[in-house]
């Protein structure tokens, strides 16, 4: 993100959303979960929310409708997020990896590496003030530290995703809390927090020197691999209408 990007309207910012959408669409950095998905599963959502959750992985329903959390833990998210007054279409909602992993196996370090710009560049466009990770892959990794989530769950800090500050706010998954009552109580706590959390001034944001053009032609062709790699450009992504 540029100094120049991070002053972009919210309307321009949404359509360099969809530009990611489509790139998205055609990755295929990872052979398997290319073959094996039905859809990409972007994120959905308002593109302008101060409120971004991150979750695992797409699951089979995810999959098969090209939208995040429409299984029963998205119910309970929708649930949670009523009990403060939000609604889904108020904040955004994405996942750690895009493409489902088959049989729902855990994501591997290298899927997670391949996506994360994906969702860095989702941060860097949407601009949350607070993103809330659920569950243990999502807090990994936008901490970029091992520690599990049952320590770290209920605590806030600042710290920089991508080239954006934000205040990261680690919860329980609520695929965890469906089947536990002890755990659904926990997050409940942990999400009642959430307005007072939204409620306080945006993060300092870092200063970013502006990197200067390239003007000349590179020498080598371009690598190929990156995310967007194989990428079609989806013909009018407005009419999906997910953001
Ligand atoms: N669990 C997730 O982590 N993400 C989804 O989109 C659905 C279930």
């Amino acid at each position: 993100m540029s100094g120049e990007e991070s002053q972009l309207s919210a309307e321009q910012r949404r359509e360099a959303l969809k530009e990611v959408f489509a790139q998205a669409q055609g990755c295929v950095r990872c052979a398997e979960l290319a073959a094996t998905r039905k859809t990409v599963v972007f994120g959905a959502g308002n593109a302008d929310a101060d409120l971004m959750f991150v979750g695992e992985a797409p699951g089979a329903s995810e999959d098969e409708q090209g939208l995040p959390f429409v299984g029963a833990a998205g119910k309970l998210l929708e649930k949670l997020l009523g009990e403060i007054g939000m609604a889904r279409a108020d904040v955004f909602i994405a996942n750690t990896l895009k493409c489902r992993p088959p049989g729902n196996r855990d994501p591997q370090q290298v899927e997670i590496e391949n996506c994360r710009e994906y969702l860095y560049r989702q941060v860097e466009l949407i601009q949350p003030r607070v993103i809330c990770t659920l569950g243990n892959f999502a807090t990994k990794l936008l901490r970029d530290d091992p520690t599990g989530i049952t320590r770290l769950h209920g605590q806030p800090e600042v710290l920089e995703v991508g080239r954006r500050a934000v205040r990261l706010y680690p919860i329980f998954h609520p695929a965890a809390a469906l089947y536990t009552p002890r755990m659904l109580q926990t997050l409940r706590e942990d999400f009642s927090r959430l307005p007072e959390l939204l409620a306080q001034p945006a993060p300092e944001q870092p200063q970013w020197l502006e990197v200067p053009e390239v003007v000349e032609e590179p020498e080598e062709p371009p690598v190929t691999g990156g995310p967007g790699a194989g990428a079609e450009p989806v013909a009018e992504v407005d009419q999906l209408g997910l953001f």
